[in-house]
């Protein structure tokens, strides 16, 4: 049976080129549409759907994507989403929260643009299609593909800036791997809450901690502006006791703050019981996000304070 298959492209990397001075620029002839397609039984269907860099991305351009992804859905066996690598992540994360299908949807990107020496951009593509295209890839979520793994979209990251296996899944590691000649899954992807969003908007800054570090962050927010916060801590979910104690003036204000460990490993959890240590700031309000990095944690309080999630349910949503 023939598989259909959508291809979003995006920009990044994977659709640039490198000039005569060696600096990566944009391009509005795709490299990756002239690949020719030497997967047997797997038809492409592509669409120029944006071309940015992947710092250009918003919120809004995730949002758009999971309604092109609604809409055309039933027309194919599978989705891949060429996009820049700075926010792939990120994409794949908001993605993998919404309300997708559960045929299999795969991003990709290329770390090296398409005329430099060793890049890594048709490789990745033609891996993305394999595994878009594979009944074993379907209903695990959002797909990350690079470098002949696949990750689930919650947990990769980018972290590298420039080797192409810079995409890794530090606590858990890879869903599977790419083989010349099959797929191989060794794990599935959890179940999760998902949202049918129409709209986002909102501000959920990120503030990392560092030591010495008082209230001269937080007193330069504007609270009129600010929806709710991101807290990257030490450790466990440790913070300088002086931050802690202006946080606590913003819990009173009502704005939500949720809290992630700046460590590349593990996960934060309230431990310690000193002033500025997590047994106090779980006390005071503020919520423990398991499993995911600062990035993935904004995006998921955008998400729930744009469904309409307050209180405890916000509390169990975002500490689930
Ligand atoms: N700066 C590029 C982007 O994210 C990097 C990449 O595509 O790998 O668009």
């Amino acid at each position: 049976m023939i598989k259909k298959i959508l291809v979003l492209h995006t920009g990044g990397t994977i659709s640039m080129q490198a000039d005569a001075s060696g600096a990566v620029v944009t391009s509005q002839d795709n490299p990756m549409n002239h690949v020719s397609n030497p997967l047997e039984g797997v038809e492409v269907h592509s669409l120029d759907f944006l071309n940015l860099p992947s710092p250009h991305i918003k919120p809004k351009h995730m949002l758009d994507l999971y309604q092109k992804i609604k809409q055309d859905a039933d027309f194919y066996d599978g989705i891949v989403i060429t996009h820049g690598t700075d926010t792939l992540e990120e994409t794949a994360y908001f993605l993998d929260t919404m309300e997708i299908p559960q045929i299999p949807i795969v991003l990709t990107g290329a770390m090296r643009s398409s005329n430099e020496l060793g890049s890594d951009g048709v490789y990745n593509y033609l891996s993305a299609l394999r595994v878009a295209s594979d009944d074993k890839s379907a209903d695990k979520g959002v797909l990350v593909v690079m470098n002949d793994e696949v990750h689930a979209a919650k947990y990769v990251t980018k972290t590298h800036t420039t080797n192409v296996s810079t995409f890794q899944t530090p606590t858990h590691g890879p869903l599977g791997l790419i083989m010349k000649q099959e797929v191989l899954y060794f794990k599935n992807a959890e179940p999760r809450v998902r949202f049918d969003l129409h709209s986002i908007e909102g501000l959920v800054p990120i503030i990392p901690v560092y030591a010495g570090m008082t209230d001269e962050l937080l007193n330069m927010l504007d609270l009129d502006q600010l929806n709710g916060l991101i807290i990257q801590a030490f450790g466990a979910g440790n913070i300088p006791k002086e931050t802690a104690k202006k946080l606590e003036t913003l819990l009173q204000k009502g704005i939500p703050i949720a809290l992630v460990s700046r460590c590349f490993n593990g996960i934060a959890e309230p431990v310690y019981a000193y002033q500025g240590g997590g047994v106090q700031l779980r006390r005071a309000g503020i919520f423990f996000v398991k499993e995911l990095n600062a990035q993935k944690a904004r995006l998921k309080l955008l998400i729930a304070l744009n469904a309409g999630l307050k209180g405890q349910e916000l509390r169990n949503y975002m500490e689930g």
